[in-house]
């Protein structure tokens, strides 16, 4: 899986994606991650991005022409491409999304926004998809981009490496504890529950599930 990711800070994206599981990834050609400014399809000095909204308002809105220049050379000739907008707008983010886009397309173009977002005419030129990473609003796609990369990057087959990811079937797994058995904080212990150390797989999956699994 390749991801491009049209951003004006790359190097955000890029210090997230190149660590720990998901830089293993891109060594191992597992999946890459490429980053697009649009500054760098500006053609003024002074690589302008943004300017005022139509009908006013506060803040500034992101240029069409620029991402969909950074859009094209992502997307270039590639086949099986899926092309989002990272928006509070946009439909919630989900596991059974990051499965089904690790198992359809090859290359996912993810557009991320700053201000008070991107001009309008992107989504409807593109037929893109607005993404939401949840109920809130961030100062910048880049969180929502990474995001969005990590868990479809986990669904495919050796990111994991070795390990069987349970969450391949839930979306969360239950509570979990690791050594020491009694852990003491400010004169407290704390202990790990008894069935944890039973060795009763049914007691334990039955424990899970009533100490959040879903
Ligand atoms: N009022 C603007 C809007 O409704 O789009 C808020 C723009 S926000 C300050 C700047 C950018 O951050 C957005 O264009 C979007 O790319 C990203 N963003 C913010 N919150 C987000 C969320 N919950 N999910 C996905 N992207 C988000």
């Amino acid at each position: 899986m390749h991801f491009h990711v049209i951003t004006i800070f790359p190097g955000v994206v890029r210090a997230y994606t190149d660590a720990a599981l998901l830089g293993r990834a891109q060594k191992e050609k597992k999946i890459s991650v490429s980053c697009y400014d649009p500054r760098d399809f500006t053609k003024d000095k002074w690589r302008k991005i943004d300017d005022r909204p139509y009908g006013g308002g506060p803040g500034m809105v992101m240029e069409a022409e620029p991402i969909m220049s950074a859009v094209k050379k992502a997307r270039g000739k590639k086949q099986k491409v899926k092309t989002v907008i990272v928006s509070p707008r946009g439909a919630q983010f989900s596991n059974e999304m990051a499965e089904k886009w690790a198992k359809k397309y090859d290359h996912v173009v993810i557009i991320s926004g700053r201000y008070e977002g991107i001009d309008a005419r992107v989504k409807k030129a593109l037929r893109a998809e607005e993404i939401s990473m949840g109920p809130y609003v961030l100062t910048g796609g880049e969180v929502p981009a990474m995001a969005l990369i990590d868990a479809t990057a986990r669904r495919i087959p050796g990111v994991l490496g070795n390990e069987e990811s349970p969450e391949e079937y839930r979306v969360a797994s239950g509570e979990t504890y690791t050594r020491p058995e009694a852990f003491t904080y400010e004169g407290k212990t704390y202990r790990v529950p008894k069935v944890l150390l039973s060795g009763d797989h049914k007691a334990i999956e039955e424990w899970r599930r009533r100490n959040g699994e879903r």
